[in-house]
């Protein structure tokens, strides 16, 4: 087991990481920011080392500073976190180098899964259900429309490199297709720096669904099930929930032990999750992210295990704790991002929190790093807790999540709560009834 972890994140999900080490005995370095120096996960380390002025850039994601502050005080392993430098394979090599152990799957394993045409190929090849299109990149207009034709529009044409869901352009007949395609390498280019694009059948109404997955590198994977991300905007999951509304027990163990197969053949090692779109009772690979996701909670809340202890765990060469048959599901959990932001119109609101009040009970977590008094920076994301509530059914879910919802207090800055508590009311929300276009639908009628 490692002495010393070194997490290099911030906010909520470096607490959450700080509380899984504690746990299980190991001593805790956190890196930061000159901006971050008052933050929680800062104050309940046992050691701190800033890395650098605010922007992320010149500290969270300075991989020199990053591993000088490991050598500097003899950590042996380093936890990324989401986001930042969590899907960085140049920082998981660069670690390797130095001796130090990346809390997350090899540097090839995150190389093949950054670039979208690669893992779609490696999906197909592993078995698992993909979006038919184009084999590879699509260059000539030629093969663009004759692949079109074949699949039948409406189609999608998305950047290799893309991320963040941009970089997609929908087109719905041929002449579509033809500005299309020219718009989006030309967007890709200067984005990402590569303007490889591929196309796909673009489906009209799916739910986003993913699948946790763990691979413990020496050929064995398992699945801890489903969350159903369909609520977004633009792209950012808002609400989640496990398991999905949509999928039946005959769906759920299909589709998990297709995946937990494809990670045990590709020696897969530590957490990851494969992402799907689900239409009409079928499965499409959208991409797979390498690391752990925000969302993970409602996992640990339906299968009461702590998903942040066994990328540990297998990180130092110990194995998975589980077996598939020892993963039962319980109940359902729904998870509500709070961010930082006007609820109506999302812009940012930091400033200082004046008070804050978080829920309690039965079923009821708080993953948050922020407290009465806590001055919120300008220069990270806006997200500055989840609620994630867990009852023996949707129902009692929804109930528990309601009177959580009406307990939480956040003053002094705008927050998403109030949308919460329109969306717990919702007649479609309560019945399940929602696909990846519901939440946009339903903000564009509020205005
Ligand atoms: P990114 O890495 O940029 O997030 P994804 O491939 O995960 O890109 O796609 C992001 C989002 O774009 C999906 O969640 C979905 O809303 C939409 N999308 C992607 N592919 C398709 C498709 N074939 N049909 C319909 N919508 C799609």
């Amino acid at each position: 087991m490692f002495q010393k972890i070194l997490i290099a994140n911030r906010g909520e999900i470096a607490l959450r990481v700080l509380r899984a080490c504690k746990e299980l005995g190991i001593q805790t370095v956190v890196v930061h920011s000159t901006a971050d120096a008052d933050a929680m996960h800062v104050r309940l380390a046992d050691e701190s080392v800033c890395i650098g002025p605010p922007p992320s850039r010149d500290s969270y994601l300075n991989i020199h500073q990053i591993v000088a502050a490991c050598e500097i005080t003899g950590a042996d392993a380093v936890h990324p976190g989401y986001g930042f430098l969590s899907e960085n394979a140049k920082f998981a090599d660069i670690l390797a180098a130095h001796n130090i152990t990346f809390i997350g799957p090899s540097g090839d394993h995150i190389r093949i899964m950054g670039d979208k045409i690669e893992a779609k190929r490696t999906a197909k090849r592993l078995g698992i259900p993909v979006v038919p299109g184009s084999d590879g990149a699509v260059t000539e207009e030629k093969e663009a429309k004759r692949i079109a034709a074949e699949i039948g529009y409406p189609v999608i044409i998305k950047a290799s490199a893309g991320g963040g869901g941009r970089g997609m352009k929908v087109a719905r007949s041929e002449a579509d297709l033809v500005v299309a395609l020219q718009t989006a390498r030309s967007e890709a280019g200067a984005a990402f720096g590569d303007d490889a694009v591929y196309i796909e059948k673009y489906l009209e109404k799916p739910r986003h669904i993913e699948v946790q997955v763990f691979g413990d590198g020496a050929g064995r994977g398992v699945h801890f099930g489903e969350r159903d991300c369909s609520l977004q905007r633009r792209h950012q999951k808002v609400w989640e929930e496990a398991p999905s509304p949509a999928l039946n027990a005959e769906e759920r163990a299909h589709i998990g032990g297709v995946c937990a197969k494809a990670i045990a053949d590709l020696g897969y090692s530590g957490a990851g999750t494969i992402e799907f779109l689900y239409e009409n009772g079928e499965f499409y690979f959208i991409e797979m992210n390498t690391r752990l996701q925000v969302e993970h909670p409602v996992t640990e809340a339906i299968t009461g295990i702590d998903l942040v202890h066994e990328q540990i765990r297998v990180a130092s060469g110990g194995g998975l704790s589980v077996r598939q048959e020892d993963i039962r599901f319980q109940g359902h959990a729904i998870e509500c991002r709070i961010n930082a932001e006007d609820p109506r119109t999302f812009t940012p609101s930091p400033g200082t929190i004046t008070h804050f009040h978080t829920p309690g009970g039965l079923g009821i977590r708080v993953d948050s790093g922020v407290y009465s008094g806590y001055k919120i920076p300008p220069y990270y994301d806006s997200l500055i807790g989840k609620l994630i509530v867990h009852g023996r059914n949707r129902v009692e879910c929804m109930m528990r999540l309601r009177r959580a919802l009406d307990e939480f207090v956040v003053d002094g800055i705008k927050t998403t709560l109030p949308l919460f508590r329109d969306l717990v009311g919702n007649a479609d929300i309560a019945n399940g009834e929602y696909d990846i276009h519901w939440l946009e639908k339903y903000l564009a009628k509020e205005d």
